[in-house]
């Protein structure tokens, strides 16, 4: 767990080519128990929200200042989200991986996808319009509503075959394969890359009988 105080708090990545996955990116090391979950509070949602440039600084002003008042709705909203973040790495993992969606994951993001669309409307920018939120006081929701609408994008889109979960065993994040020959298999080469040649390396120099600690 993240302490208060802690420097990686309220710092997060987006490089994973998707909002949605960015989002699901918020557990590292997800195959452990003692994974590192860094959306601990509301306020780290709307940091998260802040720092994926969807929702504006009011926006969030206004947010902190409601899960203030409504401290029952805003941690409601949190678990919804967590929730959310955790039926979309399965629906996607499952679809790296080939295999199906298992029901209970649709359910949860169809939820989360009929909320957002029960609150979609058209927001005027410059000349045209745009999907968009149009409540002028926003819902402690919205932050779920922008990941359902982001997953469900690119679940019925032709890019969907590109979704990776990378390869390094301790990892779990989800990306966009944009290499020209769809052959990465790592989030980072310089994290889960690296790590991964140099078990590699240890692998076949234990194999071979080297590296091995003298014995007295
Ligand atoms: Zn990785």
């Amino acid at each position: 767990m993240v302490e208060p105080g802690d420097p990686t708090r309220g710092q997060f990545t987006f490089d994973a080519g998707r909002l949605c996955l960015d989002f699901v990116n918020t557990v590292q090391f997800r195959p452990f128990t003692d994974r590192l979950e860094l959306i601990n509070t509301y306020d780290d949602l709307l940091a998260w929200a802040r720092q994926a440039t969807i929702i504006t600084s009011d926006e969030a002003t206004a947010l902190a200042a409601a899960a203030q008042k409504q401290r029952r709705s805003a941690l409601d909203a949190l678990a919804q989200a967590r929730t959310l973040r955790e039926s979309t790495y399965a629906i996607f993992s499952s679809r790296a991986a080939g295999l199906p969606a298992q029901e209970a994951d649709l359910r949860t993001l169809n939820r989360a996808v009929g909320q957002a669309m029960a609150h979609a409307g058209l927001i005027p920018t410059g000349p045209g319009f745009e999907w968009g939120w149009p409540d002028t006081v926003p819902e402690l929701d919205r932050v779920s509503w922008w990941v359902a609408r982001s997953a469900a994008e690119l679940l019925t889109s032709s890019v969907l075959t590109l979704v990776r979960e990378c390869a390094g065993y301790d990892c779990g994040r989800l990306f966009m394969d944009a290499t020209k020959n769809r052959s990465r298999r790592w989030c980072d080469m310089r994290t889960c890359g690296n790590r991964a040649k140099s078990r590699r390396h240890h692998e076949r120099r234990r194999a071979a009988g080297l590296g091995r600690r003298p014995t007295g």
